[in-house]
């Protein structure tokens, strides 16, 4: 974390907004002066701010009988006023802001996608501060689930925003800052014994709490929303902090390395064992996988099925690392196999290896190429 060079900090409403719906003009300004003091220390920052749709609800009063149209146009006020403020701040540290507003689909589409990675990488290359928001001004259509994904044209959230951002921007932390001062294993509110969690090692495992209703508390303050985020980002490499946002120094203490907050570490940055599955292990075959097989590995980080290898080639043991080849042919991994080829070809003939495992290669030991697309659909 403290060595992290880009740096992807999103801002919740609760941090930047006050409860009457004015801007917390003091928090925006301390926030700023650290961002900039980060930048000029040499490292990019890339801020992902929301509050535009409630600054605009303050500025507009309500707006009655417009329906969905009234979050658009809260939005497009809201976000004039945001990035105005924004600017002036980063303006007194000598430096030039960018407003890049963004819908989901500018993701989904690969060259939009394309065009939006290379914009940012430019402004950070040359030591603008880009403010990144979901554009809302555009949205249409059902939100927070309601509507089917392809219909869906904004984000539910900026923390999955932020989460897409820092992954396929190559970032090395997240740094999502909200209203609570941590991930806590208890509702803190019910609970006088619950304790912050400084490291959340187990994300997936919080997530199915709150399935099962175990977890209530983590949806309180959209927790869930920003669980999921961190998975997205760890998946890429990233390292996640979840800290309180209006916590004097808290950028500077992050991104130092302090202990604040709660962590979700990503495995691909610091595992020895995933470095050396991808570069240093010499693959003793490969297994070649169906297109289906390559989406659930990129796209849900699963791990790998007897259901989705297509061929099996050389004589590798269990224990050995295989290439792991796209339907072109083309690498796109390698993985850490327990079973040898043999007992990989009948298992893929219907015949499963006698001590009862449920699949090929466990998702903790598959490291994917990098690709520009990893995530694309
Ligand atoms: N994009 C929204 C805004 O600027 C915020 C969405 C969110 O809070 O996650 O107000």
């Amino acid at each position: 974390v403290a060595r992290a060079r880009r740096i992807v900090i999103k801002l919740g409403t609760r941090v930047l907004v006050n409860d009457d719906g004015s801007l917390a003009e003091e928090h925006l300004a301390a926030m700023v002066g650290s961002v900039a003091r980060l930048v000029q220390a040499s490292r990019q920052v890339i801020i992902v701010s929301s509050g535009a749709v409630g600054l605009g609800r303050a500025l507009l009063g309500e707006t009655h009988g417009l329906g969905s149209g009234a979050r658009r146009l809260h939005a497009a006020v809201g976000q004039a006023q945001l990035v105005g403020r924004y600017s002036q701040e980063l303006a007194r540290h000598g430096l030039l802001s960018a407003q890049v507003l963004v819908t989901e689909q500018d993701f989904e589409v690969r060259s939009r996608y394309l065009a939006l990675k290379e914009t940012l990488q430019t402004l950070l290359r040359v030591g603008v501060v880009p403010v990144l928001n979901d554009n809302d001004a555009v949205s249409h259509g059902a939100r927070n689930g309601a509507g089917s994904a392809p219909e869906r044209a904004v984000f539910d959230d900026n923390d999955r925003l932020a989460a897409l951002v820092a992954a396929k921007c190559e970032a090395n932390l997240l740094l999502i800052l909200t209203d609570v001062a941590a991930v806590y294993d208890q509702d803190p509110k019910k609970d006088l014994t619950a304790q912050p969690l400084l490291r959340v090692d187990e994300p997936e495992r919080l997530l199915d709490q709150l399935s099962d209703g175990t977890g209530s508390h983590l949806s309180r303050g959209g927790m869930r929303s920003k669980i999921e985020a961190a998975l997205v980002a760890k998946a890429a490499g990233c390292q996640v902090v979840i800290a309180w946002g209006r916590q004097p120094g808290i950028v500077e203490q992050v991104a130092a390395g302090a202990e604040v907050g709660s962590w979700i570490l990503a495995e691909g940055a610091q595992s020895a064992r995933r470095r050396w599955i991808a570069y240093a292990a010499v693959p003793k075959g490969t297994l070649m996988l169906d297109a289906g097989a390559v989406r659930a590995l990129r796209r849900d980080g699963a791990s790998l099925l007897p259901v989705g290898v297509t061929r099996v080639q050389g004589q590798f043991k269990g224990g050995d690392v295989v290439e792991l080849l796209g339907p072109d042919g083309m690498a796109i991994g390698r993985a850490w196999i327990d079973l040898g080829a043999d007992e990989v070809r009948a298992w893929c003939d219907g015949v499963p290896p006698e001590h009862g495992l449920n699949c090929l290669v466990r998702r903790d030991y598959i490291v994917l190429r990098s690709t520009t697309c990893r995530e694309e659909p």
